[in-house]
């Protein structure tokens, strides 16, 4: 085995450590010819830090489009002219009969996600009461999604009972003001912080393939481990027409596989969420995503894109012997006959989670 693949497994394995940014280094520069011992070790790290179980989750866009914010890669902006849905925040009895139908397809929590830059007042009080009428009514554990937030909303919402939020960095900082220039990445910074002084649980990740070198997207896994996100989605870029990335050749199926490892091995015992542009970019190869150190899945649509059925993830996992979370381990489990959780009335199309 390559020598640098070697010190990683030495460390992470046995040594029980995490790598410093310049073992990491080494790890990428290691030619791609040696991806499947990349791979092999991820799954390893994965297997001894995480265990075997696969978290599926899937997403529900309770209010979207029209977003004042023009990051670069989103169809849901109001600076690009895309073909998004564009609805306000969902009926509350939709919301409550889309978290039932989640919970009885075996569901044990519900994401409430809105396409806005932060949370208005008015919002967050539509909000909050859904996430005490899922709570109540319901009984299912319940995440958000929300932009940005101060202090007090972020008090507000853990106070409400939000198990989890989802803020992505969505880019490294070094790459950042190419992909958004209405907030920057110490806005995004904040919030993830103010979420876990708050009380929640973060779940922290990005979109690779929007023009980082490889030695930034290793830095943006360094960047993310700082934050201590239980949950780190990897979103792929599928460039969206009309957004001002639409014109980006996606990375390919052996850059996404060495990316996902790398994560692993930066992020051992975080939960590694394969989420939007995976069946653009792997392809045939979901199998090798979930081998290459990924221990959750993003299962039917994105929020602006349509994934594969749920029932092949199912299948997938079946096949690769790696059993489906439980109650309590992870948000929107899975059980065999598979469960697709949308927005009422929603065929939309959606990519990126945020
Ligand atoms: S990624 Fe989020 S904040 Fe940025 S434009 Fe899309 S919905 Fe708005």
């Amino acid at each position: 085995m390559n020598t640098a693949l070697a010190n990683a497994e030495e460390a992470l394995l046995v040594e029980r450590r995490h790598l410093t940014r310049e073992e990491v280094g080494a790890v990428a520069a290691v030619d791609l010819a040696e991806l499947p011992d990349l791979i092999a070790l991820a799954h390893k790290v994965r297997l001894a830090w995480c265990g075997e179980a696969v978290e599926l989750e899937s997403l529900v866009n309770a209010k979207s489009g029209a977003c004042p914010e023009d990051c670069a890669f989103c169809s849901q902006s109001v600076a690009f002219s895309t073909d998004v849905d564009v609805y306000p925040y969902m009926d509350q009895d939709a919301i409550i009969s889309a978290a039932r139908s989640s919970r009885d397809a075996g569901a044990t929590a519900f994401c409430i996600v809105v396409a806005v830059r932060g949370p208005s007042e008015r919002l967050l009080d539509k909000v909050v009461e859904s996430v005490q009428r899922v709570r109540d009514e319901v009984g299912l554990d319940v995440a958000c999604s929300l932009g940005l937030l101060d202090e007090a909303q972020a008090e507000r919402l853990a106070e409400a009972g939000v198990k989890r939020y989802n803020h992505n960095l969505e880019a490294p900082r070094a790459t950042f003001p190419k992909v958004c220039t209405t907030h920057d990445y110490q806005e995004r910074v904040a919030t993830a912080l103010l979420a876990k002084d708050a009380g929640m649980e973060l779940c922290c990740g990005g979109i690779l393939g929007m023009g980082e070198t490889l030695e930034q997207r290793v830095d943006f896994a360094f960047e993310l481990a700082e934050l201590e996100p239980v949950e780190v989605p990897l979103n792929f870029l599928d460039p969206r027409p009309g957004t001002a990335l639409g014109g980006v050749t996606p990375i390919s199926a052996r850059e996404a596989l060495q990316a996902i490892a790398l994560f692993r091995l930066v992020l051992p015992g975080a939960a590694i969420r394969l989420a939007g542009g995976r069946e653009l970019v792997l392809g045939e190869l979901q199998a090798l995503g979930m081998l290459a150190g990924a221990n959750a899945l993003i299962v039917g649509n994105y929020l602006t894109t349509v994934g594969r059925a749920p029932e092949e993830d199912v299948a997938l996992l079946e096949s690769l012997g790696m059993p489906i979370a439980g109650p309590g381990e992870g948000m929107f489990v899975i059980e065999s006959g598979g469960v697709h959780v949308k927005a009422a009335g929603s065929e939309r199309e959606s990519h990126e989670i945020r």
